[in-house]
């Protein structure tokens, strides 16, 4: 479903990614984990081009989102993304934060929208909370209302940049929860993420970036089992 070869991007002198290869297949869970700073999230930022690549491609649906000619915008609604500060419209409900981006881009109407949000409500447990002030939700809950909100544009690609990572330990589990329930729904994801027992249990693929490499790529059984490199056993060791 995405493909990326020899992707590059560097920040002024800050070479950040070095001739990336990476692969997703449709229905596969990949997360991607490594230390800060070795890319993950611009790696990521460079599949629905929120970055742009200084070089390379990123086959979408057998489109280059890398070459001009494409109507990346498009593309992009097929992509949800979730991020680690929810990123939601706080002057919102619940209801409105999922249904702006389906009424504006006119992919619904109004009430079509509405019932269609309600649904991926009742998926992450927040039907009742459909006319809430974001506000006034826990972490948790606000994440899982980004969940919903990037399920309304029924994409068929998720990306979660450190979901959890902004979340108090007790409330973790709940957004795990539903990122496994979606997993095992068939949902497409790519997922940066410090949580490995998460990464352990739902990935096909483990990839571990080092300063802008893909330094080692596996099954989880082989990568947290067995891992080749010793950066990728160093880096494990401080998650034992
Ligand atoms: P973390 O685990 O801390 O989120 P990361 O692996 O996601 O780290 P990136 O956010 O991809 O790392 O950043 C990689 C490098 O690129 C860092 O040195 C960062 O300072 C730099 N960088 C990222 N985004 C920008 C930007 N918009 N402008 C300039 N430098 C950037
Ligand atoms: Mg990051």
């Amino acid at each position: 479903m995405v493909r990326i070869e020899g992707l590059r991007k560097s920040f002024g002198d800050n070479v950040v990614l070095r001739d990336i290869d990476f692969e997703v297949m449709a229905g596969q869970v990949v997360t991607i984990i490594g230390a800060s700073g070795s890319g993950k999230s611009t790696l990521l930022r460079c599949i629905n081009l929120l970055e742009t690549p200084d070089a390379g491609h990123v086959w979408f649906h057998g489109s280059d989102l890398a070459a001009e000619r494409v109507d990346v915008n498009r593309l992009r609604e097929k992509i949800g993304m979730v991020f680690q500060g929810f990123n939601l419209f706080n002057n919102m409900n619940v209801l409105d934060n999922c249904t702006l981006a389906p009424v504006t881009l006119k992919k619904a109407g109004k009430a079509e929208a509405e019932r269609v949000a309600l649904g991926h409500l009742e998926t992450v447990g927040l039907a009742d909370f459909a006319r809430a002030d974001v506000n006034t939700l826990s972490g948790g809950q606000k994440q899982r209302v980004a969940i919903a909100r990037a399920l309304c544009m029924n994409p068929d690609l998720m990306l979660f940049d450190e979901p959890t990572s902004a979340l108090d330990p007790e409330i973790v589990g709940e957004v795990l929860e539903v990122m496994r329930d979606l997993a095992a729904r068939g949902m497409t994801m790519v997922v940066v993420t410090h949580e490995m027992a998460f990464a352990k249990e739902v990935s096909d693929q483990v990839v571990f970036m080092d300063q802008g490499v893909i330094a080692e790529q596996g099954t989880p059984a082989k990568l947290f089992s067995a891992p080749e490199q010793p950066r990728t056993r160093e880096f494990l060791s401080r998650y034992l």
